[in-house]
């Protein structure tokens, strides 16, 4: 029997996830990401699918974060004809989020023709006929509804004959999960492979705990943070105490640019936390992001994923708790925050400042050196978020220059991804029956000293995926 994997994104890389395990020709999918870059390259990765999806048999969804979901609609749209397993928090955060994605797709396919149309006025031109085709729509994401087959955390079921799948918490965020495969071989021992999902981290406020790997002969694990070690969570709430303070002190408004999924709910559950132990006087909180409120109701949906202290923290009855916080849907209403009293606190996306509600909040307060911009997320290189971080004097917004002068705090203890140590400890007590690990989804800058590391702690046999290529586990 032969069994084999092949990478089609997150590997040499973070994003665009998915991999297939191949067992005698059945082809099974895990994950069905967005690759995320520079605006060509990806057009061009996520316009078409690398292979024909009808060839695959079913597929399973770790979680529902774009960079693992994204390019379920292209799947569907090419004529994917199984099911999408995944948890029942999976299967309701993803349909939202992929409308959401639907969304920027058609604006941005909007966006690229209005610049097209009026570079071909101003050259006298007629209108050109290549125009740009949204990646996919918000039509195509709701077509992938009836294809989401939802289970349960530990449940096994049958992926394709004789082979099955268990899903257990993977604590990254709501309805995160890692995946257990376990392929039968008549006369022979069954094979035993994982795919970690996203690895999360101890201790994070609402979600539990990741839960163990099983025994398993093959591991893929993701390497984010590969060589890296975070600042323990635990520290966040007195930092952002602080920040708070600092505000007041100041007088003006807290802008915290944060992911509409998971890093939104964790700062407002930190927040909710020290107001209703009455440590600060409420500060008025605005969310400011359509489609956090909707995640964020999928979040109270779903009581099953949580741990016991939120669980206990939702129960108490504490009315005045939620009034201080407020969720912003219209432009309008985004707008009129403009005209409130401060200190306020506003929490919007995007988490990287490229786009978004969070340009016009930060061309409004970035000169005010009353207010305060707190960082709370990952921001890559040549973001505007970046340039913030790095307290840069002159920054520009929608192409104009501005003097950041208000305060800049950055928090680096929020990442949902496991650290070095984290990926370490989760693979400790496998060593006596792994054959081989498999690192995916990290740059080679963190990867590369996370397979030495792994090396010296006595794994033999490390390899870091590449893009592109098959792996043979058995054959
Ligand atoms: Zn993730």
């Amino acid at each position: 029997m032969s069994i084999s994997i092949t990478f089609y994104g997150a590997a040499q890389g973070v994003t665009g996830s998915r991999h297939v395990l191949d067992v005698d020709g059945t082809k099974i999918l895990f994950d069905c990401g967005m690759f995320q870059g520079r605006r060509q390259e990806s057009r061009e990765r996520n316009s078409a699918f690398p292979i024909d999806p009808k060839t695959i048999y079913n597929m399973v969804l770790t979680h529902a974060h774009i960079d693992h979901s994204g390019a379920l609609p292209i799947l569907i749209r090419e004529g994917f004809e199984g099911h999408i397993y995944c948890t029942r928090a999976t299967a309701d955060l993803a349909k939202i989020m992929l409308r959401d994605s639907g969304n920027i797709q058609e604006r941005d396919a909007e966006h690229l023709n209005k610049k097209r149309k009026s570079h071909a006025r101003k050259e006298g031109k007629k209108t050109p006929k290549n125009l740009v085709e949204p990646i996919y729509t918000v039509k195509d994401a709701e077509a992938c509804d009836s294809f989401f087959f939802p289970v349960s955390y530990d449940q096994e079921f049958d992926v394709a004959p004789g082979i099955t799948v268990q899903l257990t918490d993977q604590g990254h965020i709501i309805g995160s999960a890692s995946a257990h495969v376990t392929i039968k071989r008549p006369g022979k021992k069954d094979v035993r492979v994982v795919f970690s999902g996203d690895l999360g981290r101890p201790n994070m406020p609402i979600l539990r705990d990741p839960v163990p790997y099983p025994p398993c002969e093959y591991i893929l694990t993701e390497s984010t943070y590969g060589d890296r070690l975070h600042e323990p969570i635990g520290d966040m709430e007195a930092q952002l105490v602080e920040v708070l303070k600092e505000t007041k002190k100041r007088g003006g408004r807290l802008i915290i640019p944060a992911f509409s999924v998971g890093r939104t709910q964790n700062i407002i559950y930190f927040l909710q936390s020290i107001f209703s132990r009455g440590e600060i006087e409420p500060i008025p909180t605005y969310v400011d992001s359509p489609l956090s409120k909707k995640a964020t109701k999928v979040y109270f949906n779903h009581p099953e994923c949580f741990d016991k202290e939120t669980l206990a923290f939702l129960k108490k009855e504490d009315e005045d708790r939620m009034s201080n916080f407020h969720y912003v849907e219209s432009v309008d209403e985004s707008k009129a925050l403009n005209d409130m009293p401060n200190p306020m606190i506003i929490i919007t996306s995007s988490g990287m400042c490229e786009a978004g509600r969070i340009l016009h909040h930060l061309k409004r307060t970035v000169e005010d050196p009353k207010n305060v911009i707190c960082i709370v997320g990952y921001m890559a290189e040549h973001t505007l978020g970046r340039r913030i971080r790095k307290k840069e004097k002159n920054i520009r917004i929608f192409g104009q220059e501005y003097e950041l002068n208000a305060g800049v705090v950055t928090m680096n203890g929020f990442s949902a991804h496991g650290d070095q140590a984290g990926i370490i400890h989760s693979l400790e007590h496998l060593k006596d029956t792994l054959k081989k690990v498999i690192l995916i989804h990290g740059e080679e800058t963190q990867s590369l000293p996370l397979k030495e590391k792994l090396e010296d702690e006595g794994h033999k046999n490390v390899e870091i995926a590449k893009l592109f290529s098959t792996i043979v586990l058995e054959d």
